[in-house]
């Protein structure tokens, strides 16, 4: 699929949804982006991102996919404009305040980034023990997630000892253990066959039917059609006007 390249739209964006626009989890106003080697790669975006809903965001390598995700969930701090997430201005953030938003969001990559030396529960309650929860707290959370993502079995197993497709369901649980409104998902298809990327998309729609926000950054078109749900796309750092 080409990309429709249009002029970057000044008002702010709603993707196109059939279900009732709940108010936004996500607000961009005027958010740009330059990198301290002068790389612009976000310019001007306005983007509302409704509670409880799914979205997509495409576009070609460089287009500033990545980059939007680490704006929200605080890992670069945008040049100009805003970002308001689940309440918080995340320009104004800093420290402790930043980090317990940090902890409310979750966040799944590409490489998985699993911990090798650790087992698949580990792996997942290892944000649980940081923050000081109990045992009996970490192992009430820990066995929901893993069923969630159907690695109930597996959960004594190696990063190692599981197929590609395995690792991503693990760095899920592992994002949705702390129950956070909001996951976002930066390729986490990049590295599946086609299979595995249907199964992990299917986890996540599950995961946006009991309430959470999902936004997953993919330039697999074929997926998106398939899974029918609402897309945004960058191109150039530019957020194009959706397609009718
Ligand atoms: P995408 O996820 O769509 O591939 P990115 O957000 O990773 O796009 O990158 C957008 C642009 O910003 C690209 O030109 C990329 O080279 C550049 N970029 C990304 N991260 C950095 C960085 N840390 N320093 C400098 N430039 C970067």
């Amino acid at each position: 699929m080409a990309p429709a390249i249009a002029p970057p739209t000044a008002k702010t964006q709603s993707p196109s949804t059939s279900k009732v626009i709940a108010p936004a989890i996500v607000t961009l106003r005027g958010v740009s982006k330059t990198y301290p080697n002068n790389t612009k790669a976000l310019m001007g975006i306005n983007l509302e991102i409704p509670r409880g809903s799914f979205l997509f965001v495409t576009g070609p390598s460089g287009s500033g996919k990545s980059t939007l995700l680490k704006l929200l969930y605080g890992e670069e701090r945008a040049t100009e404009g805003r970002v308001v997430v689940d309440g918080c201005d995340l320009q104004q953030l800093r420290g402790d305040r930043l980090s317990h938003l940090r902890r409310r969001i979750g966040v799944v990559f590409q490489d998985y980034k699993l911990i090798p030396r650790r087992t698949v529960s580990e792996n997942v309650a290892f944000a649980l023990w940081a923050q000081g929860l109990s045992r009996k707290e970490v192992h009430r959370r820990l066995h929901p997630a893993l069923r969630m993502v159907g690695l109930h079995h597996k959960s004594n197993c190696f990063p190692e000892q599981l197929s590609g497709g395995e690792q991503q369901r693990v760095s899920i649980a592992r994002a949705i253990v702390g129950t956070p409104p909001i996951l976002l998902a930066d390729e986490p298809t990049g590295n599946l066959d086609p299979d595995n990327s249907l199964q992990v998309m299917k986890i996540l729609k599950k995961l946006n039917e009991v309430g959470i926000t999902v936004v997953v950054t993919t330039h697999d078109d074929g997926l998106i059609r398939r899974m029918n749900q609402p897309v945004v796309q960058l191109f150039n750092g530019y957020l194009l006007q959706p397609k009718k």
